[in-house]
């Protein structure tokens, strides 16, 4: 498997991708482990994780080099990313006795009650490569801290960073049976999904979750989805700095040049704030600094995908067809790398593949609404359910906007961001389950009811 740099579309590297008989050979190495691993202390398993993640800190550079190097994104973005990741296992470390230990319901003479919590036992990642370490991090780390053990398939964009992970679990003392990697693209996904396993895992589209969940359903053990979004933003008439918010939302549409699940994909501007809304947004985008993502101070790379290129071009020229305007972008960057304008269009409709369809790149429609109303009608008309945003002054107006979208995340006065303590779930084709926050945590376990008398 050839590993490519979208910033140079060159080859960087070749892999071998896993044979059927090695992805088993790995799986009976996990079961193996998998009794050991779970009869450590939770206070062991921790200290496992948290040389982890001081080795995150130390490697940080190299690791973030290695990133850029095979999805495209500014070193920048890079960095930050395992800083966020660093975030999370943070939060983890410091939740996962509270949350993992077990609970007493009743403790009276007659009757004893608690709830003890399982490992599910070997666990199955396939995940994506928007955000390697952070999505990552979401579900291998917590599978671990659990006493599960895991097979991780990071995406083929992704999979040298996936190695580097690999090597970093290895060096933390985690021992090799606890964490497997599996290299490869979707043969190798399908392989897994011929496997044995305790539970599923996946973060990835819409299209594949799907299946994977279908598939995964025959076998009777959990399977959690974290898929794409078709994200909306409302900015309200009675914002207190429209300029301020046009540059905050740009942000929030195309940073990491839009390839986020909770990107911004969507926006609707009350017609009082609209023209105001549209001069800022376009001054911050054209003032952005595109290039090779090794680059000081570039915010819009590479595309991390080929394929993407065609799918943008087709939402422009859909979206030109049925009479949106284009104000600014619209066609690929010099190559040879898999550059995208960012691209800002305006006059746009629902009818619109830029507004329906996830366009996970830098592109993004605005359009003018008259009222709350019209705003919660248009951010509601959607298969997705990911996150949805309201910019206003007003905490009750934009929570009670918020509470009429199905989505799992809804935010006032900001956008495209993901906390620790908070569960990470999509609604409708935005996926099943969740991760982060106790919830995330307890996702990789089963409990046991106790019911003693003695
Ligand atoms: P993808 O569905 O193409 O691939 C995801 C993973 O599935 C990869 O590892 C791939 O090799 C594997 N795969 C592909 N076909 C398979 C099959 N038939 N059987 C088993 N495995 C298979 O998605 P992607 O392009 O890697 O990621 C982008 C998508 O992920 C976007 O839709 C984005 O919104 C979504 N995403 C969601 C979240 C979230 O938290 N909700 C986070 C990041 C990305």
């Amino acid at each position: 498997m050839n590993i490519i740099n979208p910033a140079t579309a060159e080859i960087i590297t070749t892999v071998q991708e896993d044979s059927r008989s090695a992805l088993e050979e790995k799986y009976l190495v996990l079961k193996a482990e998998q009794i050991s691993w779970s009869k450590k202390s939770l206070l062991e398993r921790l200290a496992v994780v948290h040389r982890f993640y001081d080795l995150l800190e130390a490697d940080q550079e190299r690791l973030a080099e290695v990133l850029t190097s095979e999805v495209g994104k500014p070193l920048q973005q890079s960095r930050n990313e395992i800083n966020g990741a660093r975030t999370r296992i943070q939060w983890m470390m410091n939740n996962a006795e509270k949350y993992l230990s077990e609970e007493w319901v009743t403790d009276t003479e007659e009757l004893k009650e608690k709830i003890s919590y399982d490992p599910l036992g070997v666990v199955c990642n396939i995940s994506a490569w928007n955000y390697p370490y952070l999505v990552g991090v979401n579900v291998f780390v917590p599978a671990l801290i659990a006493g599960n053990t895991v097979l991780y398939k990071p995406s083929e964009y992704a999979t040298l960073t996936g190695l580097e992970i690999e090597r970093l679990w290895r060096k933390a003392g985690l021992p090799d049976g606890a964490f497997q990697i599996a290299v490869g693209g979707k043969s190798v996904g399908e392989e897994l999904l011929a496997m044995d396993f305790d539970g599923y895992f996946f973060t990835g589209s819409y299209k594949t979750g799907k299946h994977i969940y279908e598939r995964v359903a025959l076998k009777m053990v959990p399977c959690q989805l974290e898929l794409g979004g078709k994200d909306p933003l409302y900015v309200a008439d009675d914002v207190n700095d429209v300029a301020a918010v046009a540059a905050g939302t740009a942000d929030g549409a195309f940073y990491n040049n839009g390839q986020s699940c909770c990107s911004v994909e969507r926006i609707y501007v009350h017609e009082q704030v609209y023209e105001g809304y549209l001069d800022a947004f376009l001054k911050e985008v054209q003032s952005w600094k595109q290039g090779k993502p090794t680059e000081e101070g570039v915010y819009i790379a590479a595309l991390t995908r080929k394929e993407q290129l065609a799918v943008l071009e087709a939402q422009v020229a859909d979206a030109l067809a049925k009479g949106a305007l284009l104000l600014t972008g619209g066609k690929r960057g010099v190559g040879p790398g898999y550059y995208f304008e960012p691209t800002v269009l305006s006059n746009v409709t629902n009818g619109m593949k830029v507004m329906q369809e996830e366009s996970f790149g830098p592109i993004i429609g605005i359009m003018k609404v008259q009222d709350d109303n019209e705003a919660i009608a248009l951010m509601q008309d959607t298969e997705y359910g990911l996150t949805a945003a309201v910019y206003s002054s007003n905490g009750d107006r934009a929570q009670k906007i918020l509470s009429q979208i199905d989505s799992g995340s809804g935010y006032w006065n900001c956008c495209d961001r993901v906390s620790a303590g908070l569960p990470w779930s999509g609604r409708k084709h935005s996926g099943i389950g969740a991760t982060l926050s106790h919830q995330g945590l307890r996702a990789f376990t089963k409990t046991r009811a106790w019911h003693m008398r003695g």
